[in-house]
């Protein structure tokens, strides 16, 4: 697995220090799972956040978010974590160690819904402030054109999709804010499986999928 896309430094910031959703935490312990490079970011964060500290506190700076978010890296997380290091999947399974604890097992215990042209959903149980989703997105289809009132993030776990950033395959994180307007559509080949946390509802253009937004829950 050749990964393209990885977690910003702000995203394993907020991790290190247990300031994101646990939505969030979903997908960056998964990411983490897959991935050596950002594994050594994440724990290259967790040893710096006490040295750090120490070093602002003796130049007696004011008090600033940064220091703020350092000094609860050195507390160690407030919210419960995910396990994020690897765990040898059998053959066969798709999940990393961290979904296929969130989701009570491999992709054959997934309850999907249709949401529209052959894409389907599943809602996972996350607590407040994000909704984590796996979607599963048919070879060559598109997910509808949609944007984003926060942010979303999207782990592709099979398949790959395209949009206007790039392509996103097996392990690639796309970060997405209120400025991304995309249509992701999947490659030829195999269906696109992929974990997605959003920390607001997605913003769909046109009117069927707004109107069918709230009883989905997309
Ligand atoms: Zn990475």
């Amino acid at each position: 697995m050749t990964i393209q896309h990885h977690l910003t430094d702000e995203l394993l910031m907020g991790y290190a220090a247990g300031t994101l959703p646990e939505a969030f935490n979903l997908v960056v312990a998964t990411h983490l799972s897959l991935c050596d490079e950002c594994r050594a970011r994440a724990e290259a964060f967790d040893a710096l956040g006490g040295s750090l500290l120490g070093a602002m506190e003796t130049a007696d700076l004011a008090e600033d978010s940064l220091q703020a978010t350092l000094r609860r890296i050195a507390a160690g997380p407030q919210t419960a974590r995910p396990q994020d290091r690897p765990r040898t999947r059998k053959p066969g399974e798709l999940f990393p160690a961290p979904l296929q604890d969130y989701v009570g097992g491999d992709l054959a215990a997934v309850r999907w819904r249709p949401v529209g042209m052959g894409v389907r959903q599943a809602i996972l149980r996350s607590g407040p402030g994000a909704t984590a989703r796996l979607l599963y997105i048919p070879a060559g289809s598109a997910v509808p054109d949609h944007s984003h009132r926060g942010r979303e993030l999207t782990l592709v776990l099979q398949g790959a999709f395209q949009d206007e950033d790039g392509r996103f395959g097996p392990g690639d994180i796309e970060i997405a804010d209120q400025a991304v307007q995309h249509t992701p559509t999947a490659e030829p080949g195999q269906p696109c499986i992929c974990l997605a946390a959003t920390d607001a509802p997605l913003r769909f253009r046109s009117l069927i999928p707004r109107l069918a937004q709230p009883f989905f829950r997309i």
